[in-house]
């Protein structure tokens, strides 16, 4: 049992920046890092419950907080949850067995969200190769393909605000006037946009907010936000109606797609508003970190061969790059295609999925620009130590 032991459990990335796409908005913030061990406890927001459901704590001031990040994001009230796939799967369970619409680039918790509440899922395409758009009025042409095909519009519209492939940020603004114009209730897929963005739901006409605490809101995981207005509240956020048949049992203040109380309790709850501070703060901050977003791929694509993908000029600083040259190498090296992965770690880069050279991602958010220098720096010299040819 040795290999369970506090000194063998070392992450890999201790040390190193890391690139990682998921990895980046997750880091808690020194405010989060200081209530890691008084709330490390099991239950541990448990102490003082009056109320059965912690979203309702006084203290600590879950409620507050749950009142404020709705604020924060223009909603009208929010719960924690799962993460964003739960957040997703319990606005669907509202619409079981419907019709939803989502766009090509959705992540695969959309559509498995949506198999599990029994819902016919209709693909927004997408512009394909090499910049992966989704046009925001071909949701309207979708929802006449849906009513073409079964006489009825969809029940749900999902659009990915940042999709994960190519990090493209979609006009939810737009698709949120079409759902409003086809009176189709929307639900935006914040997972890489809230808590590194600033996000109005009431601006975009959305009826859901679904945000990733561990992806984007420097949260310990699991934990999702699920956002929406008074009018879908009482629908989504409904209580129990269930009685026992022989012991007449019932529990009418409990939440069914919370699961009676919440799914989260404990540090995903207290890093995350630890950490809520801050995160107000530094979503005003996002246009810098677009700027190095467009330094960085700049740098890269200096290097033979290495291209962007993706939406161009970048709007967010998850990026998806393809690297014909790096392949190349990969094909006579003899780690194969692990060899850029043990190159860039040997200079302090992690992050790069081991295996990837043809093409690869990577997310910038937050880093130095020191950091993003010696990153830049790291792929320009692997690069350069192969033979492949580096623009001054
Ligand atoms: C990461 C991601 C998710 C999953 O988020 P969880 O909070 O881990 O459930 C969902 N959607 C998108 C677009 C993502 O990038």
């Amino acid at each position: 049992m040795n290999r369970y032991s506090p000194n063998n459990l070392k992450r890999p990335s201790k040390g190193l920046i890391n690139i990682h796409p998921i990895q980046r908005g997750g880091i808690l913030t020194e405010e989060a890092r200081k209530v890691l061990i008084e709330w490390a406890d099991g239950y541990s927001v448990c102490d003082v419950c009056l109320e059965g459901r912690v979203d309702l704590l006084k203290n600590p001031p879950v409620d507050a907080l749950k009142q404020d990040i709705a604020e924060f994001l223009g909603m009208d009230t929010a719960r924690f949850t799962a993460g964003a796939r739960h957040a997703k799967f319990a606005v669907m369970a509202g619409f079981h067995g419907g019709i939803v619409v989502l766009d090509s680039l959705a992540h695969y918790t959309s559509y498995t969200a949506a198999e599990l509440n029994d819902m016919k899922i209709y693909e927004v395409p997408n512009s394909g190769y090499p910049d992966f758009r989704i046009d925001a009025e071909m949701y309207a042409e979708t929802f006449e393909r849906v009513k073409e095909d079964t006489g009825r519009y969809p029940d749900l519209a999902l659009l990915t605000h940042v999709d994960y492939r190519y990090g493209n940020l979609a006009d939810a603004e737009k698709v949120g006037r079409i759902c409003e114009e086809y009176g189709i209730p929307f639900v935006l897929n914040t997972a890489y946009s809230s808590g590194v963005m600033e996000i109005n739901g009431k601006k975009l006409r959305a009826a859901f907010i679904v945000a990733s605490g561990h992806k984007s809101w420097s949260a310990t995981a699991p934990i999702g936000i699920l956002a929406t207005n008074y009018e879908f509240s009482d629908i989504i956020f409904r209580t129990s109606k269930v009685r026992g048949e022989w012991s007449g049992r019932a529990f009418t203040k409990k939440e069914i797609a919370m699961f009676g109380c919440s799914p989260v309790f404990g540090l995903p709850v207290m890093t995350l508003m630890a950490s809520f501070p801050r995160v107000v703060e530094r979503v005003r901050h996002w246009d810098d970190e677009i700027e190095k977003a467009r330094w960085f791929v700049k740098e890269m694509e200096k290097i033979e061969g290495v291209q962007l993908i993706g939406e161009r000029p970048k709007n967010h600083t998850l990026m998806h790059f393809e690297s014909p040259a790096f392949h190349s190498i990969a094909k006579k090296h003899k780690k194969r295609g692990y060899f850029l992965y043990h190159e860039l770690k040997k200079r302090g880069v992690f992050g790069v999925q081991a295996g990837m050279t043809k093409n690869f991602k990577v997310n910038i958010y937050g880093l130095s620009r020191e950091e993003l220098g010696k990153v830049a720096d790291a792929f320009k010299d692997i690069a350069e130590k192969y033979g492949v040819e580096v623009e001054d």
